[in-house]
This record gives structure tokens, C-alpha cells and sequence, in this order.
């Protein structure tokens, strides 16, 4: 009994906690969102105009939707859900169908996401046979007590849910098989078939302040020994949190998972702003007595498009010393919504209440 009221003040405090730093003002009808279809040497000379035209229509085809619902006040969870099944079901992309193969000449397929506003998430990883793997992670989250299953339970219980299943032929295409012929034929390395990672993931803030990420990629081509990625790992591929951001990664998992970049990217949002906040109140003048004319209130007080830059920056940095690649799509309980790669290029995009709706492929568009 005691325990379960001690638990409910500390949700409580959580939550206002969280309220106070995202601002969160049920008048307010801001939303945000970015996307990413995967990060690599994404070099004009790579693409033909016909690609580069295929992307970009699915790219705003999937922010479309997620927007729609943001727009219409639906929740973050629920926009981010949509949009990666959008992308999953897109033969562009490495996710669901159009997924790259294993060593074996497989998929196995990884994903995971994240609420922000109670932290509860799900993830799965290895899987096939779900057409989206982005629902069963979503199932894992909303149906089991569990947040990540993996291989033949993962399927069982994708199964048990009744989510739509299609046959292992369904995720080929043709470039997919071509890239692991090769690379099975030893005519190129791993590294030369990955150019383009091809994952995809959304980040989303809704109406209500609240935050979601998600992500969905079938892993890196010519993968062996039921090798897992960040992708469907919290806090390395995906994390959420009401009270700093929301962020969805693609590159070489390793690395992320070795910085936990997702979570390190909200760790350092979260401990920055009560710091910024403070700053900024020794700014406000004082009155004769030696008072703040005003007091800057939490709920009025946001860090910066640059700071939330350089954050994200500074930790994609730190990856890249590490030998990672790749980049982070992110949302901020403020509206920001924005990425950060070390790569040539990230399929990427991006839509806010206020207007803004674009798509990018190279690193230097925008
Ligand atoms: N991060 C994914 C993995 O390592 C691959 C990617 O993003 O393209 O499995």
C-alpha cells in the first residue's frame, strides 16, 4: 500500500516535473515531426533522378500522414506509428519490405519504440513474418508486460496478436538480392553494399507536449550469427522522453549502441535546460532591493534551436571519433524538430504546425 502511494507521488512529481519542462498547455496546438529513411554516402553520383524522385515522394508521403495526424490532434505515438508503416511498406527502404538479407539469405528484421509521456516502450528484434514490424513493437509495448522479444517468441506473439503476417519471399526485391549475391560472391565488401543504410524511423511531438520515437530497419546486409543492431535497443536506437526529446537513429549500429546515443542525446537535453533556465534568470535585471524584476517560469522557458544543435552535434561527434557513421532524426518538447549525421547524406524530413514541410537527401541541402 505504501509503496503504491510512494510510487504514485513520484509519477506525479514526474509528471509535473515533465509538464513544466516541455511546457506542456493543453491551449497549445503545436506540433512537430521528423523522419528519416537511413544515413550513408548518399552521393548525387549514387543516385539516378529517378531514385532521388522515388525517395523524396515516399519521404513526404509518410511525413504527410504523420502530420495529418498531428494536425487533427492525434497522439505522437500513434503519428510515428503510421508514418513507419508508411516507409516499411515502401521497397525503397530497409524496413519491411525492400529489407536487406543476411548471410544466410534471410531477414531478420529489428524495431523498437517509445512513448515519452509514461517512458513505456517496446521492441523486437530478429523477427520475420510480420508485415510491420513497427505494430509488434508497438504490440510488445501496449500488450505484453515485456519491453523486447526476440526471434521465434517475438513471431509467436506477433502471431497471438493478430497482426498480419506474409511469407519470407515478401520482403525481397530485387537490389536487395542483387547487394547480398555480391557480397556473398566476395565481389564487394560489407561496408561498399551498406552506401545507403536504408533504415527508417520518426520522431514526433504532439499537441499535448507529448514525445514518441520508433524505428524499424532489417539490420546491416550479410549480417551473421542473429547479430542485433541499435535499432531495437531503448536508449541506443530509439528513446523518448516528455522532459527532453525524442530521437530515432540509423548508421552502424555498433557504435550506437556502444554511446547509447539515443538516450545520450535526451540525458544531455534534460541536464542542460534546469542549467539554461538558471542562466537566463541572472540575465533578468534586479529591482533596487536586489530582486529579479521577473521570474522566468519553467513553463515559458526553452532551450535554443542552436543548443539543441550542438547537442545533438556534439554526441554524433563523439561517434565519429569512435569510427561510427550515420545520424539522428530528433524532436524537442519545444517544437524543434531537426537532425545531426556524419554522413554524406540521410534521407530525411521534417513538418511542424508552423508551417515548415521538407524533404532532403544530400548533406548539403537546407
Ligand atoms: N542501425 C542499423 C543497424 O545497425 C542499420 C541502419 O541504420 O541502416 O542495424
Amino acid at each position: 500500500m505504501i509503496k503504491s502511494i510512494l510510487a504514485t507521488i513520484a509519477l506525479l512529481c514526474w509528471a509535473s516535473a515533465a509538464t513544466a519542462q516541455s511546457g506542456d498547455n493543453e491551449q497549445d496546438s503545436r506540433w512537430s515531426i521528423a523522419i528519416h529513411g537511413g544515413a550513408g554516402t548518399l552521393d548525387r553520383d549514387r543516385i539516378t533522378p529517378e531514385q532521388d524522385k522515388d525517395i523524396r515522394a515516399a519521404l513526404n508521403q509518410a511525413l504527410a500522414a504523420g502530420s495529418q495526424i498531428l494536425e487533427d490532434g492525434g497522439s505522437a505515438i500513434d503519428a510515428i506509428t503510421a508514418t513507419i508503416m508508411i516507409l516499411e511498406d515502401n521497397p525503397n527502404f530497409n524496413a519491411g519490405k525492400g529489407a536487406v538479407f543476411t548471410w544466410d539469405r534471410t531477414n531478420e528484421l529489428d524495431t523498437s519504440i517509445m512513448d515519452g509521456s509514461d517512458l513505456s516502450a517496446g521492441a523486437a528484434a530478429g523477427i520475420n513474418g510480420t508485415k510491420n514490424p513497427i505494430l509488434l513493437a508497438r504490440a510488445v509495448k501496449d500488450h505484453s508486460p515485456h519491453v523486447m522479444l526476440s526471434g521465434e517468441g517475438a513471431n509467436q506473439f506477433s502471431r497471438d496478436q493478430g497482426l498480419q503476417q506474409v511469407p519470407p519471399e515478401y520482403y525481397a526485391t530485387p537490389y536487395r538480392l542483387e547487394q547480398i549475391d555480391k557480397l556473398l560472391s566476395k565481389e564487394v565488401s560489407a561496408a561498399d553494399i551498406d552506401y545507403k543504410f536504408g533504415t527508417v524511423g520518426a520522431v514526433a511531438m504532439d499537441q499535448n507536449g507529448h514525445m514518441a520515437a520508433g524505428t524499424s530497419t532489417g539490420g546491416m546486409t550479410g549480417k551473421r550469427w542473429g547479430r542485433i543492431g541499435d535499432s531495437p535497443i531503448i536508449g541506443a536506437g530509439t528513446y523518448a522522453d516528455d522532459r527532453s526529446c525524442a530521437i530515432s537513429a540509423t548508421g552502424s549500429g555498433e557504435y550506437f549502441i556502444r554511446l547509447g546515443v539515443a538516450h545520450e542525446i535526451c540525458a544531455r537535453i534534460r541536464m542542460r535546460w534546469p542549467i539554461a533556465l538558471e542562466e537566463a534568470q541572472r540575465t533578468v535585471p534586479k529591482d533596487a532591493e536586489g530582486n529579479y524584476t521577473y521570474i522566468i517560469h519553467a513553463s515559458e522557458f526553452m532551450l535554443s534551436d542552436e543548443e539543441i544543435q550542438q547537442i545533438a552535434d556534439d554526441v554524433i561527434a563523439e561517434l565519429g571519433e569512435l569510427g561510427g557513421d550515420g545520424g539522428i532524426i530528433y524532436a524537442t518538447p519545444w517544437g524543434q524538430a531537426g537532425y545531426s549525421f556524419n554522413t554524406a547524406g540521410m534521407y530525411r524530413g521534417r513538418a511542424t504546425s508552423e508551417g515548415e514541410q521538407s524533404v532532403a537527401i544530400y548533406g548539403d541541402e537546407e
